[in-house]
This record gives structure tokens, sequence and C-alpha cells, in this order.
């Protein structure tokens, strides 16, 4: 069943066309407040590891 996380974040490995996947996601701010959501980041992101590119993997 489909939550109802839009996210662009294309090559994370629990998206799909667009649509995050995951049971659930963490969001973090940068340091210690957010103050816009340029300063957020989804620290649920893994790297897609199918991806060709060994540039995304850790
Ligand atoms: S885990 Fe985070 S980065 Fe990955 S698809 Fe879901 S919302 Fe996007």
């Amino acid at each position: 069943m489909h939550n109802n996380i839009q996210c662009q974040v294309l090559n994370c490995h629990f998206n799909s066309e667009g649509i995050c996947e995951a049971d659930g996601i963490e969001v973090k701010p940068q340091g210690n407040v957010a103050t816009s959501s340029l300063t957020t980041f989804c620290e649920t992101f893994v790297p897609r590891d199918d991806d060709s590119d060994d540039a995304y993997l850790i």
C-alpha cells in the first residue's frame, strides 16, 4: 500500500516513480534548527544499489 509521500530524490532506494515506498521516514534539520525546507533533509535516504554509477554507493 502506498503512502502519500512524494519525493523527487529518484536515486533513493525507496523511491518508485516519485513516490516514497519506505514504511516511514525520518526528516532532520541541518544543524540545530531548520529555517526553511532547504535546511531539512531525509535521514532515511539510501542510495539505490542497482544504480550502475558507483558514485551513489556509500
Ligand atoms: S526515503 Fe527519503 S529520500 Fe528516499 S524516497 Fe523516501 S522521502 Fe525520498
